[in-house]
């Protein structure tokens, strides 16, 4: 098997297909958006290759699409208790359920493992969609009832579903149907560690600082949108600051960025201008190069 070239095509929001040599892995499964989304060019029912999909989170914008993955490949899933309660829910054999936690480390293939970290969720009771250079100050040491008060995203999302418009029709009916949680179930972060190099996977903006630190990653998939959340707050500055320094601590060298695109108009808008993000690295982590494929371009990561 060669196991040293290893590729990655993005498939919009924080989803993935990586490939070291044989081995396919999804990172995330959401393909199947609603209409008005621009088409990734694969819907979840035609993959016909997996070995596993690893679960940032539950919420359906990353989990959805892993049920019909593992159906039709056999493919095991890694992720949080939530992410399996889904899953067992959809009809997925608990012999293909890696309920992980945080701490664990899995093997993918004879080459290749995982390990799984604890992450954070994005500050989702902040105003969703910001410019990537858009300074964000307050929200701090909000309790979880006054952060439901605050609206956020929750409040931008039921005021796109209201009315009779096609869009907003189209919008209630995706998110009555699609397969995810109403929570987290608890972010979490993989580095996959391969004999050409390690990746580093999150799907939502969040980090615990005194985790990331301690990683080391060549490659790092950082999701970019919302209010990012450090150490449990709402970061006091910009995304595209927070991204960088991200880079900064896990030491790597390519940077790809995620969840940035239109995926679910009108709550989100296309951000795909990442000059900020370019320009904060340079100043944070000058070693990393910022990759920026369109979807399923197949970038080599590793030759
Ligand atoms: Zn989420």
């Amino acid at each position: 098997m060669n196991v040293t070239r290893i590729s990655i095509d993005w498939l919009g929001v924080a989803t993935f297909r990586l490939r070291v040599g044989n081995l396919v892995v999804f990172l995330d499964a959401y393909m199947d958006r609603v209409p008005s989304a621009p088409p990734v060019g694969l819907h979840a029912a035609d993959v016909t290759e997996a070995d596993f999909v690893l679960v940032g989170h539950s919420h359906f914008d990353h989990l959805a699409g892993a049920e019909l993955i593992a159906r039709n490949t056999g493919a095991r899933i890694i992720g949080s208790n939530e992410t399996c309660r889904v899953m067992r829910e959809q009809g997925v054999a608990s012999e293909q359920l890696v309920p992980s936690q945080g701490g664990e480390h899995h093997r993918l293939s004879d080459a290749v493992s995982v390990r799984v970290y604890p992450g954070l969720h994005s500050c989702t009771w902040c105003a969703g969609t910001l410019d990537f250079d858009e300074e964000a100050r307050g929200h701090l040491g909000l309790t979880e009832d006054e952060r439901a008060r605050a609206g956020g995203l929750g409040a931008a999302i039921a005021a796109a579903m209201s009315g009779d418009s096609q869009q907003a029709r189209e919008l209630r009916d995706h998110l009555r149907t699609a397969v995810g949680s109403r929570e987290t179930g608890g972010a979490l972060v993989y580095v996959i560690e391969t004999p050409a190099g390690s990746i580093f996977y999150q799907d939502t903006s969040g980090c615990w600082t005194g985790v990331m630190r301690q990683l080391r990653a060549d490659v790092a998939l950082l999701a970019a949108a919302g209010r990012a959340n450090v150490d449990a707050e709402p970061v006091q500055g910009s995304l595209a600051g927070f991204v960088a320094r991200e880079a900064a601590m896990l030491q790597a060298r390519t940077v790809l960025i995620s969840h940035h695109d239109d995926w679910m108009p009108p709550v989100t808008r296309d951000t795909t201008d990442v000059s900020a993000i370019r320009a904060e690295l340079a100043r944070q982590a000058p070693a990393a190069t910022l990759l920026e494929p369109g979807y399923l371009a197949g970038t080599v990561l590793f030759e």
